[in-house]
């Protein structure tokens, strides 16, 4: 079996070397020819655990290209995936399809058999139902169809979320692509993973609404940890104390400086759009998007409170600038307002991230120093600000930081620091919806 993604991303790569490794072959078509270029010389151009070696020994196997056309790429092919990007449209919100569209008409005029086209882009609802009529006018004589194969892999764990999957979800009206999907994810079946077979509309609205619900669990539990701030409880066991209820579920319940993230804010958005134009708004989701904005605009007023109002002069290592660990990916990471916020008021922030330096420089403000290390981004610092809970900085002593700042502050926006352990070393400590230390 053959088949073709369009775009060699997060979502597009990590799918393309999957579906190799279940024994497909697989051409990834990148328009952006740098990328092209890395991959044909081996190097994978973003950061997922595993992904080099799984990329490696697919092409070494023949069976993951990296074609020049598009024409190569669909020859043959069963189906063509369109894994571009969906960003937000500024202004509005909205869902941006320029890329999708793009591919699809590529896709069509390029094909000289009736490939099934599927979707696994996140889309609004109705896109598949366009594509269909678009495939219909540009070339009648093929009779394309189409499917939306919503694709719920969070970077960091891409590799095993592809291959393990809760569920795959395959909307189309087709009989032919409904055998064409069967066929592919035969592999899953072996697992025992369930696929869901839906109408389009529906398996387009899963993955918002599954996005949406995400967003919103993690939204209720940062207002819980604001009210723990004000009432003295700690929003640490208030979500174990909540998440050990099947009902609720532990997943999700992690207080933190709000989300972000190549699709949360976006997807957010878009489904609050989806649902007035539907004329069935979302008030919950409208609340979210608002919630999570002012949450991460408020991070850098936070820090400046626990330095005591004033940073102008001070030092602040940032520790962790991609929106979440494991990934380099920097789209609408809660870093960039909060580094910016502390720049603008005067500190000078030096900033470490074990992966994510590269993509961030440009994001952030000049002037902002990039360390090598952690030791050395800690080494004469006033506070330091623990934004992503990267592995490497759960395993800090606060021995360790003594002997490195010049200051004793500590914010710590992941809640990875036992605030014991850091009032016993002097340190004043301000966590996430638990009460703060305060130096001796
Ligand atoms: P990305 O920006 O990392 O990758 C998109 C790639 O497509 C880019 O490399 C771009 O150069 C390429 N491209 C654009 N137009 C092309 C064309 N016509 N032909 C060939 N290549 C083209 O985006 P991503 O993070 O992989 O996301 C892709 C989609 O998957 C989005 O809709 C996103 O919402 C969805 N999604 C993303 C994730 C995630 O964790 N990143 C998870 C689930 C779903």
């Amino acid at each position: 079996m053959k088949i073709a993604i369009i775009g060699g991303g997060y979502v597009g790569l990590v799918s393309g070397a999957c579906f190799a490794e279940f024994g497909v072959t697989v051409a990834v078509v990148e328009a952006h020819e740098a990328k092209r270029a890395m991959l044909l010389e081996g190097r994978i151009p973003i950061y997922e655990p595993g992904l080099d070696r799984l990329v490696a020994e697919n092409a070494a196997a023949g069976r993951l290209t990296f074609p020049a056309t598009l024409e190569e790429g669909i020859a043959e092919a069963e189906a063509a995936f369109i894994a571009v990007g969906t960003p937000a449209r500024r202004g509005d919100g909205h869902a941006d399809l320029t890329f999708v569209f793009a591919a699809v008409e590529q896709v069509v005029m390029a094909l000289d058999h009736p490939a099934i086209i599927v979707t696994k882009s996140t889309v609004p609802v109705g896109t598949g139902r366009k594509i269909a009529a678009l495939a219909r006018r540009l070339r009648p004589e093929l009779g394309i169809e189409v499917a939306a194969n919503p694709e719920f892999l969070r970077e960091g764990s891409a590799i095993t979320d592809f291959m393990r999957p809760d569920r795959v979800v395959v909307g189309t009206e087709s009989e032919r692509a409904r055998e064409v999907l069967r066929r592919l994810y035969r592999p899953l079946y072996l697992i025992e993973a369930p696929i869901v077979f839906t109408g389009l509309e529906t398996a387009e609205l899963t993955k918002y609404a599954a996005n949406g619900f995400l967003a919103m669990k993690i939204t209720f539990i940062n207002e819980i940890a604001n009210l723990c701030e004000q009432v003295g409880a700690d929003v640490n066991d208030v979500a174990r104390g909540i998440g050990l209820d099947g009902r609720i579920g532990k997943k999700f319940l992690h207080a933190g400086p709000g989300f972000g993230g190549s699709c949360f804010p976006k997807d957010t958005l878009a489904l609050m759009r989806i649902a007035e134009e539907a004329g069935a708004p979302s008030r919950l989701i409208a609340a979210v998007v608002d919630v999570n904005d002012e949450r991460k605009a408020a991070m850098a007023a936070r820090v400046i409170a626990a330095c005591g109002g004033d940073v102008r002069g001070l030092r602040i290592a940032v520790l962790g600038l991609a929106f979440k660990p494991e990934t380099d990916d920097m789209r609408e990471a809660p870093s960039l307002p909060l580094i910016s916020g502390l720049v603008a008021a005067g500190a000078a922030v030096v900033a470490f991230d074990p992966e994510a330096m590269a993509g961030a420089k440009p994001l952030l403000p000049e002037g902002v120093e990039f360390a090598p290390d952690s030791g050395a981004a800690l080494y004469g610092a006033d506070a330091l600000v623990l934004v992503t809970e990267w592995n490497e900085f759960r395993s800090l002593a606060p021995a360790r930081l003594g002997q490195l700042m010049r200051q004793k502050i500590v914010v710590d926006l992941r809640n990875v620091f036992d605030p014991a352990a850091m009032r016993a070393a002097g340190f004043a400590y301000h966590g996430i919806g638990r009460p703060a230390v305060v130096a001796a």
